[in-house]
C-alpha cells in the first residue's frame, strides 16, 4: 500500500477502483493468484467508508462503525481482523448482536488488509476512455495527473453513481435503476467532557427512528472522549441539504433525551450521500465489455434481498470477479 505516484510505465492487467473492504477482498484474490493487478482510491488512506477521522483530540469511526456477523465472508473478515488483533468483540452491544470494534479505529483494519497488496491511495481517477483495445484511465494524484492503460479488466467497487458517471462515455446502456441505489447518513462527532461523561450502553438507539448515539470512547481509551450521534436514514434524507448549523442544533436536540446531557460545543459533521445499499439493485453486479476490457461494476447496493452492508459487498465484488476467471 502506498500513496506515491503511479510509476511509468503505466499499464496494467487488471485495475480495481476503489479500497473499501469490497476491492480489498478482490485485490486478495488476485494476489494469490499472481495476477497483474493495481488498486486506485482517491482516499488517502484503504478503508473507504469504514473510515476513522480524528477530531478535537477524539477519534470517530464516522462511517461504518463496526463489524456485525452478517453472512459468511463477513464472518471470515472478522476472523481475520481478530487473529491479526485489529477487532475486538463488543457483547450484545444492541440487546441482539454482537459487534467486533477497533481498538484502533475501524480504518486501522483497512490499512492492515491493504498491508501486501498493489494499492495506490490519494488517486482519484477522474476519467476513463476507449484507447486500441484498452482503456485509458486519467488518475489525479495530488498536483500530478498521470494515466493508467488497462488492457484486461476494470473493476469499479465505487457507489453505483459515481462509477456509472465515469463509465458514462464509453456505456451509456445500463439496467435502469428507478429508485436510488443508497440511502444517505449524517454523522454528528461530538467531544464529550470527561469529567461528564454519559452514561449508557455503546450503542443507543432512540424508539422511535430518533437517530443513535454510540459511545466512541468505549471503544478508545488513549484519546478524549466523543460520541457519534447517528441521524435515523429518514432525518439523514430530510436533513440533507440543511445548513450545518441547523443540523447540529438538531443533532444536540436528539442526544439530550438519549444520554440526559447537552454536549457543548465541539461538534464536526460527517455527510455520506452514499452511506448504505438501499435494497432497490437485485442483480450481482452490472457488467460490460468496452473496448476489449471487461468491466463491472459491484458493491454493497447489489443483491438486494439476499445480503446487505458489508456482506453485499464482499459477495458482490466476489461474483464479480469470479464472473472474470
Ligand atoms: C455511516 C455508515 C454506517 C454504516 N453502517 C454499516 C453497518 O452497520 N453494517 C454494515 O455492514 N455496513 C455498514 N455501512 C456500509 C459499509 O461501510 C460498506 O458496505 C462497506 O464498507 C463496503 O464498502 P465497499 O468497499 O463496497 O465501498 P467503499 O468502502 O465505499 O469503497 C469504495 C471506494 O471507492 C473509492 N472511489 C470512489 N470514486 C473513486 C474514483 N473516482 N477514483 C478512485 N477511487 C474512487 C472511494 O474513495 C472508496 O474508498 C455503513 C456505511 C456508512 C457510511
Amino acid at each position: 500500500m502506498t500513496a506515491e505516484p503511479l510509476p511509468p510505465p503505466q499499464s496494467v492487467e487488471t485495475c480495481v477502483i476503489g479500497s473499501g473492504f469490497g476491492g480489498l477482498s478482490i485485490a486478495a484474490s488476485l494476489e494469490a493468484s499472481g495476477a497483474e493487478y493495481l488498486v486506485v482510491d482517491k482516499g488517502r488512506t484503504p478503508g473507504g467508508r469504514a473510515a476513522t477521522r480524528r477530531f478535537a483530540d477524539s477519534r470517530f469511526d464516522h462511517g461504518l462503525p463496526f463489524l456485525t456477523d452478517k453472512g459468511p465472508l463477513t464472518r471470515e473478515l472478522i476472523s481475520r481482523g481478530e487473529a491479526a488483533g485489529m477487532l475486538r468483540q463488543m457483547e450484545r452491544f444492541d440487546g441482539e448482536n454482537d459487534a467486533w470494534y477497533s481498538p484502533a479505529g475501524i480504518s486501522a483494519l483497512g490499512k492492515h488488509l491493504a498491508m501486501d497488496l498493489n494499492v495506490r491511495n490519494a488517486a482519484k481517477v477522474t476519467s476513463i476512455e476507449p484507447e486500441s483495445g484498452s482503456l485509458r484511465l486519467t488518475v489525479e494524484q495530488g498536483e500530478m495527473t498521470t494515466s493508467l492503460r488497462v488492457v484486461q479488466n476494470l473493476i469499479l467497487t465505487a457507489p453505483i453513481p459515481q462509477a456509472l458517471e465515469l463509465l458514462a462515455a464509453l456505456t451509456p446502456d445500463w439496467p435502469e435503476i428507478e429508485e436510488p441505489p443508497y440511502r444517505e447518513a449524517i454523522v454528528a462527532m461530538v467531544r464529550v467532557d470527561p469529567a461528564r461523561l454519559p452514561e449508557g450502553p455503546a450503542v443507543q438507539t432512540a424508539p422511535t427512528g430518533g437517530g443513535t448515539v454510540i459511545r466512541d470512547y468505549m471503544k478508545f481509551d488513549d484519546v478524549k472522549p466523543g460520541i457519534s450521534f447517528r441521524f435515523s436514514p429518514e432525518q439523514s434524507r430530510d436533513l440533507f441539504e440543511a445548513s450545518e448549523g441547523e443540523i447540529v442544533a438538531t443533532a444536540l436536540d436528539l442526544i439530550e433525551p438519549l444520554t440526559g446531557f447537552i454536549p457543548a460545543g465541539m461538534v464536526q459533521l460527517m455527510k455520506w450521500r452514499y452511506a448504505n445499499g438501499a435494497g432497490t439493485v437485485s442483480q450481482p453486479y452490472f457488467e460490460t465489455v468496452a473496448d476489449g476490457v471487461n468491466v463491472r461494476v459491484c458493491g454493497d447496493a447489489f443483491l438486494a434481498g439476499e445480503a446487505d452492508g458489508t456482506e453485499a459487498s464482499l459477495l458482490s465484488c466476489r461474483s464479480a470477479l469470479e464472473s472474470l476467471a
